[in-house]
């Protein structure tokens, strides 16, 4: 099977040019994201977000008559591996969590009315979106547990449960929330998703819960995850979003191009600081020598240079199933860069971090807020061991059990095999003796 991720000439412009846009334009304004605030970061971003819409690279994910440019997972793959050296640049390029996941479920399953009502204006940045899913009570890891319900009255669906995690929930304009709709169904068919407006009765935002990328509780911040309760919200029979019992299938759909996605942001992060450890080793004197000439440093270069390469190999080919074969198709092995890219991103960002001593741990440079940003990775879309487990069951799947309980490859049984096979030849050898 041949895997080729090389891009056409065109798209490549397109890419280095991106390099240059987000280095140049959207790096240095990382570093006064607290001093804009929001509103000032959402205007600092207009002007860029039109450079971008010139090139006809805004929200690229979606479909060419939604504005996208239909590009498939490898080409968004490489997009995103830009995207990712700066936490803001999917802002400027129409496609930031969770909006652009979310644009993508309405492209998906929304109706008619519900994409003018609420994906176009999402598109244009008119308006904010939150995914609201986990719940404080219910392992996230396996949302067949979900506890919050809707029901049916009338005209009408009646929606009581609590959520957290919902990322930019105290900023979205609506939400998309899962809630149970038929408990009595197969466990992957209870769940439905609707569309709620934030300002709907009974809507409320309890808190932006602190966390360690966060720690302090600011609302209207990019980044925040609200806890909200749902207490009889009532919304229209419309504000269903795709089929009623469909929320997982849908939410997979979803999931499984981001997750390719995560994994190159990834990867744009770590290159960032691999880049930051490379350059630390060589002007950085200790004990006679610069850090490049320890052997220790050498190591975490070489070693993050292989993980990374394997991790970005792994996922284009990923993206390139999924291209070529289908999500199903690719199932294993985007559940396999999930935790790996996961896990390279954090140990990357560590080394770099080690490498630049008490500047690295200070807020001095962007380490640590990597180093933050990086633990998170390995429980949101699923934790590691929940992939884990699964890619392991994939494997498993092409194996059996020996009847007899005796291992394949045992050797006393195999050579018992192979004389009763070979006995001829073993005559022969002997009588030679
Ligand atoms: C930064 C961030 C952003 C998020 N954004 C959103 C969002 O926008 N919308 C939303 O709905 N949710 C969001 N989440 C929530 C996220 O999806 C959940 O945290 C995740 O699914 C795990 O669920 P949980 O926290 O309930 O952990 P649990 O399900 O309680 O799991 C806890 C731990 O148990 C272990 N575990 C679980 N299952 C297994 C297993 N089968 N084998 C071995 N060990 C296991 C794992 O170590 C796991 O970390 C976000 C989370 C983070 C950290």
């Amino acid at each position: 099977m041949a895997w080729d991720f090389s891009t056409d000439a065109e798209f490549q412009h397109q890419l280095d040019w991106m390099s240059a846009f987000v280095k140049e334009e959207i790096w240095p304004l990382e570093t006064i994201v607290h001093e804009l605030g929001l509103d000032g970061l959402v205007e600092a971003m207009r002007p860029l977000g039109e450079q971008v819409k010139e090139r006809g690279l805004w929200a690229a994910h979606l479909d060419p008559e939604l504005g996208g440019q239909g590009y498939g997972q490898v080409k968004l793959g490489l997009m995103h591996e830009i995207l990712g050296s700066s936490p803001i640049a999917p802002l400027a390029f129409g496609n930031a969590a969770p909006d652009s996941g979310n644009s993508e479920i309405l492209a998906l399953a929304g109706t008619v009315e519900q994409k003018e009502r609420y994906l176009h204006p999402l598109l244009a940045g008119d308006l904010k979106s939150a995914f609201s899913m986990t719940e404080p009570d219910t392992a996230g890891s396996d949302p067949t547990l979900l506890q919050t319900s809707a029901v049916r009255d009338g005209a009408e669906w009646v929606i009581g449960g609590r959520k957290w995690f919902s990322s930019n929930g105290s900023i979205a304009d609506f939400l998309i929330v899962m809630a149970v709709t038929d408990p009595e169904a197969r466990p992957h068919q209870r769940a439905s998703m609707f569309i709620v407006d934030a300002d709907t009765p009974g809507v409320h935002i309890l808190r932006d819960v602190p966390t360690m990328e966060h720690p302090w509780e600011s609302y209207g911040v990019y980044g925040n995850h609200a806890e909200i309760a749902y207490q009889d919200v009532r919304i229209p029979a419309d504000a269903l979003l795709g089929a009623r019992g469909a929320g997982f299938l849908i939410a997979q759909q979803r999931l499984y191009p981001g997750r390719i996605h995560h994994c190159m942001r990834w990867l744009g992060v770590a290159r960032r600081a691999f880049d930051m450890l490379c350059e630390r080793s060589l002007y950085r004197y200790a004990h006679g020598s610069p850090l490049a000439e320890k052997q220790t440093v050498q190591n975490w270069i070489a070693d993050s240079a292989a993980h990374m390469q394997a991790a970005r190999l792994m996922t284009l080919q990923a993206a390139w199933k999924m291209d070529t074969e289908g999500v199903a198709a690719a199932r294993q092995d985007i559940a396999l860069i999930k935790f790996f890219g996961a896990q390279v991103l954090h140990d990357v960002v560590d080394r770099a971090l080690q490498a630049h001593g008490s500047l690295g741990y200070s807020t001095d440079l962007p380490l640590e807020a990597m180093y933050r940003f990086a633990r998170a990775a390995r429980i949101y879309d699923g934790p590691d061991e929940v992939h884990r487990a699964s890619v392991a069951r994939q494997i498993l799947r092409g194996y059996e059990a020996p009847s007899d309980g005796v291992p394949s490859e045992h050797v006393p049984t195999r050579r018992e095999a192979a004389r009763e096979r070979f006995a001829g030849l073993l005559e022969a050898v002997t009588a030679n003796d």
